[in-house]
């Protein structure tokens, strides 16, 4: 069986929908929703099966129904944290709105055309017209291979983003002066919103969203999402070598040359594999083998010196064990915290400045930690990773105080407070994140 997913409020579109469908001479079944709740809440159901998938944009609402309906744009969205399905057809007349749900899509993978409703038969004729060429020329790509508990692992990955993207926009905020970040943070003297994030974030987003969509971290959609949301907004900070990078892949170049490449052969040691993963050790808490090779993998599409690698996998085991010892008395944490990054990560000067970390009793007073671990200021994964690392072993259940702490030592401020936020907020859970502080920020998505 195959369906025809259709979003469509009119009664007579509806009708003209029906009819002309039944010229397609495939068995093509209808479903048609006519607001976009309902059919964000039941259209995956249909994915198996689905043929091709039409939107209008603008949706009145049903007789004696007083919610918002919502938009075509909300499916898109919604649509677009998945892999491809099958075409879409988009056929509203607001025109701004459909350039947004066409790029979205786009943007996403997915195969995507418009048709403009135009005259009174437009259904019967441009419609039906460019449905028949659609379904003739894609076939459904419905990939049903998720891992098991896949929601529960996508709202663990939004925790640990949300600590990432504090981490970030404070640390940047706050980075100019830092010595005080500590009574900041605790008595919440700061600056208005919107807080902006930085490159950490806006790559976090794409692991986040390759992971969503395909259950597994695919390196080439996570190549694509760097560069197109490198090429949408390029001015957040990134390190110079990422964006000659980013700007290759986007002019045709293949990610494992431009990373290969990097540094005159070497690949990048930077920390930008680390700032960006807490949240993929989140989405893989419970495999710490499968989270490991994961993190390998995603600081490879950009950062292939062993030491980079280091640090990301590192970073990632972190997230995932600080899930794991959400539970656990705070007096074992740091040791189990330790234990199984030391044992995940490869050799390198990474995990050497983690061991001495492991060996670094938090009665000692942290500044004097980071001169001895390293603040980041050199910018590489070894000066960075290590005294996160220690931090989120010694403040699991603090998340204010971690971020602040962080920060106040200076260096790579974002970056550092991105990594212990991501850590962070999977240990100290939902309820250590200050809600004002998720709304002064920008939005994340
Ligand atoms: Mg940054």
């Amino acid at each position: 069986m195959k369906t025809i997913l259709i979003l469509e409020d009119n009664d007579e579109r509806i009708a003209g929908f029906q009819k002309t469908v039944t010229e397609l001479n495939g068995g093509f079944e209808l479903k048609i929703w006519r607001d976009a709740h309902s059919m964000i809440a039941e259209c995956a159901e249909f994915f198996p099966s689905a043929a091709l998938i039409c939107l209008d944009h603008d949706l009145n609402p049903q007789p004696g129904i007083t919610t918002d309906p919502g938009t075509g744009f909300d499916v898109t969205k919604y649509l677009c944290d998945f892999m491809p399905v099958c075409p879409v057809l988009i056929h509203s007349s607001n025109v701004d709105r459909v350039y947004s749900m066409h790029n979205e899509l786009r943007f996403a993978g997915w195969m995507v055309d418009r048709v403009g409703p135009l005259g009174t038969d437009w259904i019967q004729t441009t419609w039906l017209r460019r449905a028949r060429e659609l379904l003739a020329e894609h076939e459904n790509t419905w990939k049903a291979n998720l891992q098991a508990n896949h929601v529960e692992r996508v709202e663990r990955m939004k925790l640990s983003l949300d600590g990432l993207g504090l981490g970030d926009a404070l640390g940047e905020m706050l980075s100019y002066q830092s010595a005080n970040a500590v009574r900041r943070l605790a008595e919440n003297d700061l600056p208005a919103g919107p807080w902006f994030h930085t490159d950490d974030t806006e790559m976090a987003i794409s692991i986040v969203a390759v992971l969503k969509s395909h259950g597994e971290l695919n390196q080439d959609a996570l190549a694509r999402r760097f560069a197109r949301r490198f090429e949408r907004d390029p001015d957040r900070g990134y390190g110079s070598m990422t964006r000659i990078q980013l700007r290759e892949i986007n002019a045709g170049a293949k990610w494992r040359e431009t990373a290969a490449n990097a540094f005159g052969g070497q690949g990048s040691m930077g920390n930008g594999g680390a700032m960006r993963v807490a949240p993929l050790g989140a989405y893989f808490a419970d495999d710490l083998a499968r989270c490991a090779d994961a993190a390998r993998d995603s600081a490879l599409v950009t950062h292939t010196h062993p030491e980079g690698v280091a640090g990301t996998i590192a970073v990632a085991v972190g997230a995932a064990m600080a899930w794991q010892l959400r539970a656990a008395p705070q007096i074992d944490f740091a040791q189990k915290f330790f234990a199984e990054i030391l044992r995940l990560t490869p050799e390198s000067k990474v995990r050497r400045g983690i061991l001495l970390a492991s060996q670094t009793p938090v009665e000692i007073p942290f500044p004097e930690v980071a001169k001895s671990l390293g603040n980041g200021s050199l910018v590489t994964a070894p000066d960075t990773v290590p005294f996160c690392i220690w931090m989120a072993a010694n403040y699991p259940l603090q998340f204010v105080e971690a971020i602040g702490k962080t920060i106040s030592v200076g260096g790579d401020c974002d970056t550092n407070a991105a990594i212990v936020g991501g850590i962070v907020a999977l240990s100290a859970g939902r309820k250590s994140i200050p809600n004002e502080w998720l709304e002064a920020r920008e939005a994340i998505g």
